[in-house]
């Protein structure tokens, strides 16, 4: 069966005007004899808005409820997606995370896919009913309903393309493709023909929006190609997809991230055993450590500094307050106006001096770095919020970006492309 998965971003279903566009595209490509699944986000600023609504109750909401109340926003999307569509004619439905098998794990706000029961989908799909489902959320074991952390959507696209063995999974979006950075802040970024699944993971991982991370990992793990598109023209976009080296191109991509806090425990006295102590009791509590750094030991005493996402910082102090006692900890200290900024790229670990090159842009700007992580393609920089806007246009022309040249034709010779 020639299924095509397509998903359409919170700006691409903005209004009625928009969600009629949307059918109207939907129809494009099912009379070319595509069989059609659509996930859609929420409305415009929707889920910002219930954050809102929530944060106006209490400061800390329960993880169970906030899923209860986000997943209503998709849900506001894919009936009205499905009504345009009955409207011109199509057989559609709009189905919950719930009612299209997509089962997750329990962990609430940021559940993870486990498992989709296609069939049931699979056989409407061959009634020919467009299926209109409800990004961003699944139903546990236990029957709730979970949603899979912000951006989300995107993974319930690719997850639903790896299940349903499509033929294409396309993310329709406010911009035309992956750029080198942000095109609204860096105006010269170029767009990316293609990128293979490392660097955007990568990219997506550091912050660059424009995927969730997850989606990336999955097509990734399942090699199924993401075509990212404008959802205001038909233009290609970019091609997410396996990868070759290319000659001459260190650098891919440069991304920040302002959702950024650190916190230290410091002056623990070192012997085995703390660092587990640590991090099973963060990971007790759900919270995802981006970042580590311990440094070396002076006086029988340690420092272990570590990077978490700002929505987690509460918490990780929380839970380091009541390590303290039992660790023997001096204090704890937190910073929570951080940011980071990445360099992506395959050609990093292949080339001296890159590491260099991107703390010198950042100490000729006057920025101070913080603390430093790094993999084979990738090298990130803490520094603080506000230098952001200095440091990712300055990285950017020193690594000539806008001058990247990466065509689709060098790169479809050894990979599988899509479309
Ligand atoms: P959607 O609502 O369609 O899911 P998002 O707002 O989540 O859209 O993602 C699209 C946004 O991602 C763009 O408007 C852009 O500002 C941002 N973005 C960040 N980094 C990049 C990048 N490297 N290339 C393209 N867009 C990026
Ligand atoms: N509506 C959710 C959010 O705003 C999911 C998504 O848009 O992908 O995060
Ligand atoms: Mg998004």
């Amino acid at each position: 069966m020639n299924i095509v998965v397509q998903k359409y971003g919170g700006t691409s279903v903005g209004d009625i005007k928009k969600i009629k566009n949307v059918a109207d595209r939907i129809l494009k490509t099912k009379a070319t004899g595509a069989h059609l699944v659509v996930v859609v986000s929420a409305m415009g600023h929707t889920t910002d808005r219930l954050v809102s609504l929530a944060k106006a109750i209490t400061r800390r909401p329960s993880r169970r409820e906030m899923d209860m109340l986000l997943s209503t926003g998709e849900q506001i999307s894919i009936a009205l997606l499905s009504m345009a569509l009955q409207e011109r004619g199509a057989k559609a439905i709009s189905l919950t995370g719930m009612q299209s098998g997509i089962i997750t794990d329990g962990n609430h706000s940021m559940a993870k896919i486990k498992q989709i029961n296609a069939a049931s989908l699979i056989s409407r799909l061959q009634e020919g009913t467009v299926l209109i489902v409800a990004g961003f959320q699944g139903v546990s074991h236990g029957y709730e309903i979970t949603t899979l952390g912000r951006g989300g959507s995107d993974t319930t696209a690719s997850a639903l393309a790896v299940a349903l063995k499509a033929k294409r999974c396309e993310i329709y979006t406010d911009v035309d493709g992956v750029y080198t950075a942000d095109p609204n802040v860096v105006p010269e970024a170029r767009r990316l023909d293609y990128i293979s699944y490392e660097e955007m993971v990568e990219l997506a991982g550091a912050g660059a929006q424009v995927l969730h991370p997850r989606s990336v990992e999955i097509a990734m793990k399942y090699r199924v190609p993401i075509q990212v598109r404008p959802s205001y023209s038909d233009a290609p976009g970019t091609i997410v997809m396996e990868g070759r080296k290319l000659e001459n191109v260190v650098i891919t991509g440069i991304t920040g991230n302002k959702n950024i806090a650190k916190v230290a425990i410091r002056g623990i006295p070192d012997r085995p055993g703390v660092a587990a102590q640590i991090f099973s009791a963060l990971a007790g509590q759900g919270i995802n450590v981006r970042l580590i750094i311990q440094s070396i030991a002076e006086n029988g005493l340690n420092d272990i500094s570590l990077v978490v996402s700002r929505e987690f910082i509460k918490s990780a102090i929380e839970v380091l307050e009541k390590q303290k006692a039992s660790l023997k900890a001096r204090n704890i200290v937190y910073h929570d106006k951080l940011a980071e900024v990445s360099i992506v790229g395959s050609g990093i670990a292949s080339t001296p001096g890159v590491a260099a090159r991107m703390f010198r842009t950042l100490a000729k700007k006057n920025i101070n770095i913080d603390l430093i992580s790094s993999s084979e393609v990738r090298i990130t920089c803490v520094i603080d919020e506000r230098k952001t806007v200095d440091a990712i246009p300055a990285l950017h022309e020193e690594f000539k970006l806008e001058r990247l040249e990466r065509g689709l034709a060098k790169a479809t010779r050894s990979s599988k492309a899509i479309g």
